[in-house]
């Protein structure tokens, strides 16, 4: 299958999912997840229409960016999580940090973005399992994080982000996508920026849109599989 052939079939799930759950088609958008692949796999994509993309590692990405300077709609997100050490280099780089969860991380990315006279949407990943593999923010202490931001003239806090425990069944997610949604309902009247849900990847996308995601991140449907274990993430 092509890149091309995947994307439509993907973007098809992505609609009949809408519709089962009742939702316009327009409250949710389809990242492709390119990490691992090379920069030949995103322009395939950019080129059958694809805009919005997910790369995990700053570095990776940076270097990609100099081959995508004729892709001039491409919006691209960081989706891996950032040392602080490295957020200059991400302000710089991407259009939105998605896995933002600390001050510390936030007050960086927020003099960096001041420093390139650029305004940066943000996510906050929250860590709803127990693994030890999973970044994120605790839920107990979101609401701190949000009013640490707040503040901040470069930064605006758009959405929660989460990745649930792996699992071949994809109800497994249902809670933890449910749980991510409630925190979001509840933060939304003190930070009414705060409207989006990025949950969901190949195989629970659609369980994720029942539970009200507005951004699924799919890699391996668009892509094909990514080679060895260690490079999953
Ligand atoms: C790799 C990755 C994805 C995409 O996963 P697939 O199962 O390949 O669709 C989504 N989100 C994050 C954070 C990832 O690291």
């Amino acid at each position: 299958m092509t890149i091309e052939a995947n994307l439509a079939r993907v973007r098809e799930d992505v609609t009949v999912a809408c519709r089962r759950a009742n939702r316009p088609e327009s409250s949710v958008s389809l990242m492709a997840v390119s990490k691992v692949h090379p920069v030949e796999s995103l322009l395939e994509a950019y080129a059958a229409g694809q805009r919005l993309f997910g790369e995990n590692r700053v570095q990776e990405f940076a270097g990609k960016f100099p081959s995508l300077s004729a892709c001039t709609e491409g919006e691209y997100h960081l989706i891996g999580p950032l040392q602080s050490n490295k957020s200059s280099k991400a302000a710089e780089l991407f259009h939105s940090i998605d896995t933002v969860d600390s001050v510390k991380l936030a007050q960086r990315l927020d003099s960096a973005a001041a420093t390139l006279g650029k305004k940066l949407p943000i996510y906050i990943e929250v860590k709803l399992s127990h693994e030890d593999s999973k970044h994120g923010i605790s839920p107990e202490e979101l609401p701190a994080l949000l009013n640490a931001i707040a503040p901040l003239e470069n930064l605006t806090a758009v959405g929660l982000m989460t990745v649930p425990p792996w699992s071949e069944d994809a109800e497994t997610a249902r809670p933890y996508f449910r749980h991510l949604r409630e925190l979001r309902d509840a933060q939304q009247r003190l930070h009414p920026t705060l409207t989006r849900l990025s949950t969901g990847m190949s195989n629970d996308f659609a369980v994720a849109i029942e539970e009200g995601s507005t951004c699924v991140r799919i890699g391996t449907a668009i892509f094909g599989r990514r080679i060895s274990p260690d490079q999953q993430a």
